[in-house]
């Protein structure tokens, strides 16, 4: 019973349910004549047929039928394909509250009431339809707007400030990898990984206080087992005091492409080491730093020899994987170069380095913050002695050798090209020298370098041979002119330089760390020497060490003096250790724990060149030591320069203020003498007493000088 069959597809359709025939037919006219197709149905269940046959754009439906009502024909269309959205308008009794409440519950859209104004129906029906389009369109769009932003991994969120409650769209729980997301910013920072928390929580406070929109990124907490951790790129924007809104959008697939590119572009694709740009990068940064701070660096220009020999014999695949074992030993050279050619905890900065393969079997190493070219010689020959090792390639023991040139900012350039440039012809300089070894650019750095090392060599074999031998040098007491002490000092006489000055190799044998076992040799002769004398029945005085700061931080030196006391028998009130403030300069509490260390055993300390380190006097008064040595560059001019007469006087009264005992070393006259003795210093060391003398020489002046006390008395 219809009379849609005929009509044409493009007029709205409307399905009008009603038993009273009359009032059907009313409404079907009314509807018809303004232009809509008009399907009938006489109750409830035909009602549902007939939806389900045209798929109406609108219901109009009477409550009261036979078979079934209304409220439940309308109840199931609901629930029928199509029939969720449609607009359903009611027909209800006049007045009839409880019909219009049910009709909602049903579903209706809205209801008109009886008698029905036929003229005005369609117009009801026309603005039923266009709102059902308009509430179409917007749900369509949200459909729309939902697909694009799960496209693009973006979601967005209000914050309503006043009471903490976030709202989330829908793809928020996918981008934050999150199943329960919860209401609140707490909720909201649980999901971000707990370094990059801090900035998103300060992000949206300050967000809040100035209203100031922000963008940033963070990452997400990764799972327990795997890493999904994600970038995530945030944005906000606060509309009111009260509300802020956003949107979160996941950017690791394009962080990672990005990255990717920039591998691509400034990593070197066989061994992951930078590459020439990068290289050219890092020089530029480096001459940046080295213009600003005058700090020197140097480059190491590496090619390896007769790599052509691998790549034609054993293949390409092997060729790449030597490379590959080659980037992995460089980095361990360079690395280990620091730590181990050299102490670590003496005045050396850390090398930071950079390592490229600037292409086929040529390396470049920069090394930052380079004070001597010695250092990237050290370096150099790091390198040659670890590249020299067996390389087994695919089963293979292969055998390579390396070639070095080394360029220094700034003495040989200023630019990266002329430093790489340098570099590269020092290299051929070294392979024209028979390969496996390194040259350096300019020829006097390259001599330095050299003697540097023969000199170290040549300290080794010294010390290993016993080619050292002390001299001792008396101290005296300004009040009775008794002799007090000796102080110890090493003297190195070179087969082919003569005698070489402690102040000369010392520091050298510091930065190499030869001096640990050298100042062990030093206090056991020293206190051998000692012992003798005393079993000679020389009136006893006070043998005085030095010893430098390197051992006492590298060493237990209290357990190195205690077993030179040990196995020579000396008793330690004659012994008198000699340091420097250096000591100090770095950690304080550690320095006085050591000295108290060394006070335990029972010997002597002083403080040597005092005056030329930093001794605060805040902590010189709670320093464990008996003695203070006023350097010797205070007493050189003490008589013509009123300067250095102040400081010593205040020297000398500041250590007597503190009880300690106080000397003057390097006194050469007797006019700095009688400064002194008028100044009441304790003690004095010098040549005007004596020059330091070999032992026999020493206990001839020392028996001379007894007669002569003895004639004088
Ligand atoms: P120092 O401990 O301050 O030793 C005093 C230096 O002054 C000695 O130089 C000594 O020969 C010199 N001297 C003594 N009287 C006079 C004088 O009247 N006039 C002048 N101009 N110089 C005088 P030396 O022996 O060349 O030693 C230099 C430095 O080398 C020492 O300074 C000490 O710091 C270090 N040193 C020497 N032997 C050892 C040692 O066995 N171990 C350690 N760690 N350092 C040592
Ligand atoms: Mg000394
Ligand atoms: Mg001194």
């Amino acid at each position: 019973m219809t009379t849609a069959d005929n009509q044409t597809d493009d007029r709205p359709k409307v399905l009008v349910v009603d038993d009273d025939m009359a009032g059907l037919l009313m409404a079907s006219e009314a509807l018809e004549s303004a232009g809509f197709d008009v399907i009938e149905a006489e109750d409830g269940l035909e009602a549902i047929d007939q939806f389900d046959k045209h798929n109406p754009d609108l219901v109009v439906m009477d409550v009261v039928m036979p078979r079934m009502n209304g409220f439940d024909s309308c109840a199931l269309i609901r629930k029928s394909e199509g029939g969720e959205h449609v607009p359903i308008l009611m027909i209800t009794g006049l007045d009839d509250v409880d019909s219009i409440q049910k009709a909602f519950e049903a579903g209706a859209t809205d209801f008109v009431t009886k008698p029905i104004n036929f003229f005005l129906l369609p117009y009801r029906v026309r603005y039923m339809m266009r709102s059902a389009k308009n509430a179409d369109d917007l749900r369509a769009s949200q459909i729309k707007l939902g697909k694009a932003q799960r496209i693009a991994k973006l979601g967005h969120w209000e914050w309503m400030l006043d009471s903490d409650v976030f709202l989330w769209s829908g793809e928020c729980e996918n981008i934050l990898k999150s199943s329960t997301l919860g209401e609140n910013l707490e909720h909201f920072l649980e999901t971000i990984q707990e370094d990059d928390r801090g900035l998103v929580a300060n992000a949206l406070e300050r967000a809040r206080t100035d209203g100031a929109r922000f963008n940033i990124e963070f990452r997400t907490r990764s799972g327990n087992e795997t890493d999904d951790t994600r970038i995530i790129h945030v944005e906000a924007e606060p509309e009111s005091d009260l509300h802020m809104v956003g949107t979160i959008q996941d950017i690791t697939e394009r962080t990672n492409a990005e990255e990717q590119i920039h591998n691509l572009a400034y990593y070197d694709l066989v061994t992951g080491l930078p590459n020439r740009a990068h290289l050219y990068d890092m020089i530029s940064l480096a001459l940046n730093r080295g213009n600003q701070n005058s700090n020197k660096f140097a480059l190491l220009f590496l090619d390896l020899d007769h790599f052509k020999q691998v790549n034609d014999t054993l293949g390409h695949n092997a060729g790449d994987l030597l490379l590959r074992q080659v980037s992995s030993r460089l980095k361990d050279a360079v690395r280990k170069t620091d730590s181990v050619a050299r102490p670590d905890d003496i005045e050396v900065k850390p090398l930071t380095e950079t390592i490229a393969r600037l292409g086929g079997d040529e390396f470049v190493v920069l090394l930052d913050q380079v004070d001597r070219p010695e250092d990237a010689a050290y370096v150099a020959r790091r390198i040659c002695k670890e590249l020299a090792r067996i390389f087994i390639l695919d089963g293979n023991e292969v055998r390579i050798t390396t070639t070095i040139g080394i360029s220094i900012f700034p003495a040989d350039g200023n630019t990266a090209e002329e430093l790489l440039k340098h570099a590269d012809v020092a290299m051929y300089h070294a392979k024209e020298q028979g390969r496996n070894g390194y040259q350096f650019y300019s020829q006097s750095i390259h001599q330095l370098a050299l003697e540097r090392f023969a000199l170290e060599r040549d300290l080794r074999k010294t010390l290993e041979t016993n080619g050292f031998h002390l001299e001792y040098q008396p101290k005296v007491a300004l009040k009775n002119g008794e002799v007090t002490g000796l102080e110890a000092l090493i003297r190195w006489k070179h087969p082919e330089r003569g005698l070489v000055s402690p102040a000369d190799f010392i520091p050298l044998a510091e930065e190499t760390g030869i001096i640990v076992p050298l100042g062990e040799w030093v206090l056991q002769t020293a206190c051998e020497q000692m012992v003798s004398w005393l079993e000679a029945g020389i009136p006893p005085f006070i043998m005085a060490v030095n010893c430098s700061s390197i051992q006492l931080v590298r060493t237990d030196m209290a357990k190195v003096i205690k077993t030179a006391l040990d196995s020579t028998g000396l008793n330690p009130a004659y012994l008198e250790i000699e340091l420097t403030e250096s000591l100090l300069l770095q950690d304080v509490e550690e320095g006085i724990a050591i000295l108290q260390a060394l006070k335990d055993l029972g010997l002597h300390v002083s403080i040597d060149d005092f005056g030329t380190g930093f001794s605060s006097l805040s902590y010189l008064k709670r320093l464990p030591v008996d003695k203070l040595k006023i350097d010797q560059s205070f007493i050189k001019d003490l008589t013509t320069d009123p300067g250095d007469a102040a400081i010593v006087t205040s020297m000398i009264t500041l250590a007597h203020n503190l009880d300690l005992t106080v000397i003057a070393e390097g006194v050469e006259n007797a006019e700095q003498l009688g400064f002194l003795r008028a100044e009441k210093c304790d003690e004095i060391q010098g040549y005007l007493i004596s020059r330091p003398l070999p032992a026999d020489v020493f206990a001839e002046w020392m028996i001379d000088r007894l007669e002569g006390e003895k004639k004088a008395a």
